[in-house]
């Protein structure tokens, strides 16, 4: 078993963690940084190969966590492994996250 934590995503323009998830995931995934006002869209791609035993984070994400789509399976369960991997907590997908439409506030 492999147990996760939630999803981490620094602002791609100054760095910081304090990223907050403005949208809702049947529209789009733009994210906002609370310190520059940078918004951006977080993305995957298939790294290859699943993990079994995905253990989903406890608590769970709040709405305005950071987020994204499994490449895969289109799940919202996307997680981040100890070492810092990025795995789909729904069908197990190895991931690679990739920040798109980079907009500096
Ligand atoms: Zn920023
Ligand atoms: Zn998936």
């Amino acid at each position: 078993m492999i147990q996760t934590r939630k999803l981490a995503i620094a602002c791609p323009q100054c760095g910081s963690a304090d990223v907050f998830y403005s949208c809702t995931p049947n529209c789009c995934y733009n994210h906002v940084c609370a310190d520059c006002g940078t918004t951006f869209e977080p993305a995957t791609t298939l790294k290859g190969g699943t993990i079994s035993g995905v253990i989903p984070p406890e608590p769970p994400p709040d709405a305005t966590d950071p987020t994204t789509e499994c490449a895969k399976c289109t799940s919202n369960a996307v997680y981040m492994t100890e070492d810092g991997g990025v795995v789909c907590g729904k069908c197990g997908a190895i991931l690679v996250l990739e920040i798109t439409e980079i907009a500096p506030g």
